[in-house]
């Protein structure tokens, strides 16, 4: 059993929060996307409102281990002290005697938030010292960083267990309650579009995926390994030659589950892949010998809008093309038109496809964005995570 908020009296004791604030910054240091703080200010302000004390933690970048203002997390304490109208106190370090003492000090309802978790190696080395010194910062433990829980870290594993009062925030709550959709029962037919660049990074969730959905539509590079390995002429395409093999024994694993998987049958292509590169389409499924494919076509743009329609239930993760050059952007946005034009219950996961619903001004169209890409993708192909079983508690 994982408590919830509601089931958790916190009075004014210390509550240790682990958020994910890592948020996308401008090259000046502000904060671009702040949907990550937004997702967390549910749970901030009912534990203020109850007189907790609160200690915010989260990371932010890869500082890998060093003090790196780069990857401060003051623009975030900045975000916090407008958006819970109270002064955040914002310490440099996240452990220490300072930091205890603060903790100490803290009045009922005021926040502090620690800095980042990764100037430290023990975080994400997972180190019981790094775990122990994190843990003398609270006396309850939330868990609110949906997009961590799939990795085994010291402020999402090693120092829960020095915790008997622990649970998750509103935000996790629900991201569990809503993925739980796509592995509960889910409306038929169940389709999932995935796109992104490589095969070695989707490969374990296309394979878990045959065994949950009745079609999954593929595209961006990972589509062309797939169309190599149908035997296609895919030009100077992204190939991962050492997973041809994986995806043919994919595709005939769907053949035999009776899942159909939709490839790429025309494209948008160019000589480079530059952003400057003009978009020219494809003849048909072949990408002639000089060019790369850098999105879908316009016919299998069209194909995939009427396979979605006509869905239950959708699962996106990836863009379906070289998005960042807006000549080939134009798949992926046809793509989350059609998704959010359905009426299927919808899951979008990862950032990139998040971005292109938004660039349309439709996020508000879909049944569910889930905040964390890699922990979303490790919930659906079943694997477990390490930070939701930290939080378990035996009845
Ligand atoms: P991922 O991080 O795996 O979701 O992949 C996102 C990246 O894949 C983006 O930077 C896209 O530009 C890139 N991408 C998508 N389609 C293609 C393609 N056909 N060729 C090369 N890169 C692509």
């Amino acid at each position: 059993m994982i408590r919830s908020l509601e089931q958790i009296e916190t009075g004014e004791k210390r509550v240790f929060v682990r958020a994910d604030f890592n948020v996308p910054l401008n090259a000046d240091g502000s904060i671009s996307d702040a949907t990550r703080i937004e997702a967390a200010l549910p749970t901030l302000r009912s534990l203020k409102e109850q007189g907790a004390r609160l200690i915010v933690a989260s990371h932010l970048g890869r500082p890998k281990g060093e003090v790196n203002r780069k990857f401060s997390l003051l623009p975030v304490a900045e975000y916090l002290t407008e958006a819970l109208l109270d002064d955040v106190i914002f310490p440099e370090n996240c452990v220490g005697a300072a930091v205890v003492r603060l903790s100490k000090d803290l009045k009922a309802g005021s926040v502090m938030l620690l800095e980042n978790l990764r100037f430290h190696p023990g975080e994400t080395e997972n180190d019981p010292l790094f775990s122990e010194k994190l843990a003398s910062l609270g006396d309850v433990y939330i868990n609110e960083a949906f997009g961590t829980l799939h990795r085994a870290h010291a402020s999402t594993v090693g120092m829960v267990s020095h915790f008997k009062e622990k649970g998750m925030g509103y935000l996790v709550e629900k991201e569990l309650q809503e993925l739980g959709k796509l592995v509960d029962a889910p409306a038929r037919p169940f389709w999932a579009i995935i796109g992104g660049a490589k095969v070695a990074d989707k490969i374990g969730l296309i394979d878990r995926l045959l065994d949950k959905v009745d079609g999954i539509a593929l595209g961006g590079g990972l589509a062309y390994t797939f169309l190599k390995a149908q035997g296609h002429e895919i030009g100077r395409s992204r190939l991962e030659e050492e997973k041809l093999h994986i995806a043919g024994r994919i595709l005939e694993r769907a053949r035999a589950k009776d899942v159909q998987i939709l490839l790429p049958t025309d494209h948008r292509v160019a000589a480079v892949l530059s952003l400057e590169a003009e978009a020219t389409i494809s003849e048909g499924i072949a990408v002639p010998p000089d060019q790369i494919g850098l999105d879908i076509g316009p016919q299998t743009a069209a194909h995939y809008a009427a396979v979605l329609g006509a869905a239950g239930t959708i699962f996106w993760n990836g863009p379906l093309g070289y998005f960042e050059n807006d000549a080939f952007a134009e798949g992926t946005r046809e793509v989350a038109r059609a998704v959010a034009e359905s009426d299927a219950y919808s899951v979008i996961g990862g950032g990139d496809s998040v971005a292109a619903l938004k660039s349309l001004g439709m996020e508000q169209d879909v049944s569910h964005i889930s905040t964390g890409g890699g922990a979303s993708l490790a919930f659906l192909e079943g694997r477990e995570l390490p930070g939701l079983k930290a939080l378990e508690e035996i009845d």
